[in-house]
């Protein structure tokens, strides 16, 4: 992160913001810079693509799916920015551990255990061990204990648009991005890499919510896309898994999606609505029977 926080000292915060006094590397200047950059990182981030997604990508006859909300997207929108400034304050902290020094991050090829071949396994292993990460903290969201306070805000939403793919309580959010924070600090990893997957990763999550269903079919068997993640929305207890469908097979969690095999929400409103369902649901749970006969879970 002190590659974004020092081209933001540089053009912006030394020249026009603080005093000249004020060292940059002075620990309260920094916590205040990283603040100021990665709520302003998050909201464009979002904004930009989930955006780009919802005009391009997302196909809005699923606004006809009765499950829909009155009133989603914007609701999808004020849950975010309600929640971002808050998941910003721990994820600072962290931040700012690693621009003092405390992360296994490094600057040049040359400071790589094993050169380029370190940087590429770098990025094999940090997608390996956010992915597992995120399965089983996402998992654990699930449990009885913890699902009605921190993630049944991110349930709400049973037919996602891409803007809910931040809407969280601040809390579950936060929890969901631990791994890729904490990645750095366990193992070498190249800033740059670590600055592209951690923008890659914000926007897979957008991916995995635009109701694009399609993947290559050699890959089907592997990724977990919106398709699964439609259902991980719909059914509640399968396809937790962030990119690969691996630890969803480890873990018996595992659902082929309704999607990709005719039965899925868009194939839902091709058959029936527009016959006989009139209006958006006012509550996703006053639905449960309406999905082609599979009845949804409530929690
Ligand atoms: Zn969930
Ligand atoms: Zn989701």
């Amino acid at each position: 992160m002190d590659l974004v926080l020092n081209v933001a000292d540089y053009y912006f915060f030394t020249p026009y913001v603080y005093p000249s006094t004020w060292p940059e590397d002075e620990i309260i200047r920094q916590s205040l810079s990283l603040l100021v950059v990665t709520n302003l990182g998050a909201y464009i981030l979002y904004f930009l693509f989930a955006t780009l997604s919802y005009y391009f990508i997302f196909d809005h006859s699923l606004k006809k799916h009765p499950l829909f909300l009155e009133n989603q997207v914007y609701r999808e929108i004020m849950c975010t920015v309600k929640a971002l400034p808050w998941i910003s304050i721990p994820t600072v902290a962290i931040f700012l551990a690693e621009i003092r020094g405390y992360s296994k991050l490094y600057d040049r090829i040359e400071d790589s255990p094993y050169g380029w071949l370190g940087v590429i396994l770098s990025m094999a292993s940090f997608l390996f061990f956010t992915d597992m990460s995120i399965y089983w903290i996402h998992r654990g969201l699930h449990h009885k204990l913890v699902y009605k306070r921190l993630h049944k805000p991110h349930h709400v939403w049973k037919i996602t648009t891409p803007f809910a793919s931040h809407a969280f309580h601040p809390m579950d959010g936060f929890l969901q991005g631990v791994p890729y924070h904490i990645y750095p600090f366990f193992f070498p990893l190249h800033k740059v890499v670590y600055l592209a997957l951690y923008i890659i990763v914000n926007l897979w999550t957008i991916s995995i919510h635009d109701g694009y269903y399609q993947v290559p079919k050699i890959l089907e068997p592997f990724i977990n896309g919106a398709a699964h993640h439609t259902d991980h929305h719909l059914f509640f207890d399968y396809n937790y898994g962030q990119y690969f469908t691996l630890w969803d097979r480890i873990g018996g969690s595992f659902k082929y999606p309704s999607a990709l095999k005719g039965t899925g929400p868009m194939h839902y409103i091709k058959k029936v609505v527009g016959k006989n369902v009139n209006g958006h649901a006012r509550n996703g749970c006053q639905n449960e029977e309406l999905f082609n006969g599979e009845n949804l879970k409530t929690k």
